[in-house]
């Protein structure tokens, strides 16, 4: 886990901003120290706020008396755009409060879309080419030549089991060297940029295990009920499915807080 330090680049000053939501999921208030702010842009010393990536739409909230509209990433730096930025000053404590419901509903959707994506690989070899998660309604798409109705309604079955099987989602930090051992995570891991030496690791009990920077759920019980809403062609060996979810009894419970 870095630490909150800045370093100087080429003489512009970037800071590393504690990432809390890698360290915490379920963190939705908490204070941090205003290190700068340029026109809309703010940056803190850390944040809980998820910025957009990795097919994840960002957080969104309040600072202060400021609303941030959106969060995105710049090398290390977590970028909170915000509506009133006069209202915030460099070195000021300030508040930060996510808007729960939305990020809730985006981690079990991303927990979702790992699970589909590891029933339909293992089914099929296919692999993801591209996603889109929301809150309501997300997609995923795989380079595969057909998805018949009967397949579908099998993949739909198989990952609510793994829903009700309350598999515990867990993250940790690896070594690339040491992740580029295990078996699955070796393509994922060649994948990425050799400038990045140490990994963050997503595992779902013994369905999924991914070099992953998102927000997940913390048991997959939470999750509810997942429902294909429809698949789609979207060119020759691409098909996109669209899913969303539905609550339980289970789903209403989350892990922590
Ligand atoms: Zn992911």
């Amino acid at each position: 886990m870095e630490a909150a330090c800045s370093r100087f680049n080429s003489g512009v000053q970037t800071v590393l901003t504690e990432k809390l939501y890698w360290r915490d999921m379920y963190l939705h208030e908490f204070d941090g120290t205003v290190v700068s702010i340029e026109g809309n842009r703010v940056i803190l010393d850390q944040t809980a706020f998820y910025p957009r990536g990795g097919g994840l739409v960002s957080d969104t909230g309040k600072l202060g008396g400021a609303m941030v509209t959106e969060v995105i990433k710049e090398n290390e730096d977590v970028i909170h755009l915000v509506d009133h930025p006069e209202l915030l000053k460099v070195g000021v404590v300030v508040h930060g409060s996510i808007d729960w419901d939305k990020r809730y509903e985006v981690m079990k959707m991303h927990t979702t879309a790992h699970i589909l994506c590891a029933i339909v690989n293992r089914e099929t070899g296919a692999l993801i080419t591209g996603n889109q998660i929301n809150p309501g309604e997300s997609r995923i798409d795989f380079n595969l030549e057909s998805f018949d109705r009967e397949r579908i309604s099998d993949y739909t079955k198989a990952a609510n089991d793994v829903v009700v099987r309350g598999l515990e989602v867990k993250s940790y930090f690896m070594n690339r060297e040491e992740a580029l051992r295990m078996p699955g995570l070796v393509k994922l891991a060649n994948a990425l940029p050799p400038s990045v030496d140490v990994l963050r690791i997503v595992q779902i009990g013994d369905v999924d295990t991914q070099a992953d920077g998102g927000v997940h759920v913390g048991n997959t019980r939470e999750i509810g009920e997942i429902v294909i809403d429809k698949a789609e062609n979207k060119g020759k060996n691409n098909r996109r499915l669209y899913f969303s979810l539905k609550r339980t009894a289970a789903s209403s419970q989350p892990t922590s807080s």
